[in-house]
């Protein structure tokens, strides 16, 4: 696990250590959708997802 900060709410965030790259989590604090980037260099950083709309229709 390597914790790194959320983009949106500053607080940490745990992310595996097999996690690659794209990989979308959901910080538990803030609510907010976060997609995982990994750089050629190795080094890890979240950003903001786009949102998904959650409306599925009824
Ligand atoms: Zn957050």
């Amino acid at each position: 696990m390597r914790k790194l900060e959320c983009p949106i709410c500053g607080g940490l965030m745990s992310i595996p250590d097999d996690a690659m790259s794209g990989e979308l989590f959901e910080h538990d604090e803030c609510g907010g959708q976060l997609e995982l980037e990994i750089d050629e260099v190795g080094n890890y950083k979240l950003k903001q997802a786009e949102e998904v709309s959650e409306d599925w229709g009824q």
